[in-house]
């Protein structure tokens, strides 16, 4: 038990903050494309396709490229995206968490693997993710969670590093890349573990009192 608060807050986003389902845009993508639809959610989700968009190797013209080079697909970017990116959910417990944080002055930042085309829509329909003190997203620095090189980006966006910051995220090997810098990191499994998690750690006291 340590005897000091972390100084603040790191949020993982998919599935911590929004959840998402890559099956929506399989839906939406199967009429204008030439492949089996199951072909389709391996191109889209399980190809180094992702992960070469996500990590920055390859920008959104490229991505979209490649997919219509794949697929036939007959539509649009714009059409794309739209079917692409409209896949998330919000967690409401998690954002009324982090709002909850920014009440109590706790700087806050986003740590995702991430792509340009779910951000821009993210942007766009979810006004909580621009309560953030910052944001490192794996596409704009070339790197990807768990690699060592996107936490320190985060530590030196927040100014703070080891146990000063807390880490939420659904992803385990996330996790241990996180503690292995000393960071203060929680497995999110549910809101309730984590929202408890966080009260542990003594960010909610001053709520509590209120
Ligand atoms: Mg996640």
């Amino acid at each position: 038990m340590t005897d000091s608060k972390p100084k603040a807050v790191i949020f993982d986003l998919g599935k911590v903050l929004l959840d998402f389902d890559y099956g929506i845009a399989i839906r939406r993508l199967a009429p204008k494309v030439q492949i089996p639809t199951d072909h389709i959610h391996t191109l889209v989700n399980q190809s180094g396709l992702l992960h070469d968009y996500e990590s920055g190797a390859i920008d959104t013209d490229q991505f979209f490229a490649r997919v219509q080079a794949a697929s036939g697909y007959r539509g649009t970017l714009d059409e794309f995206a739209a079917a692409f990116a409209d896949i998330f959910v919000a967690i409401e417990p998690m954002i009324a968490l982090h709002a909850q944080l920014r009440r109590l002055g706790i700087p806050t930042y986003i740590l995702s693997n991430t792509n340009e085309l779910a951000i821009r829509h993210v942007i766009c329909h979810y006004p909580f993710f621009s309560q953030f003190d910052g944001y490192v997203l794996s596409y704009e620095h070339r790197v990807m969670k768990p690699a060592p090189e996107i936490y320190a980006i985060a530590e030196a966006l927040a100014g703070h590093r080891g146990p000063d910051l807390l880490y939420l995220d659904d992803w385990p090997e996330n996790v241990e890349a996180a503690r292995c810098r000393g960071w203060r990191a929680v497995l999110h499994r549910s809101p309730e573990q984590s929202r408890a998690a966080v009260a542990a750690a003594g960010l909610l006291d001053a709520d509590a009192a209120l």
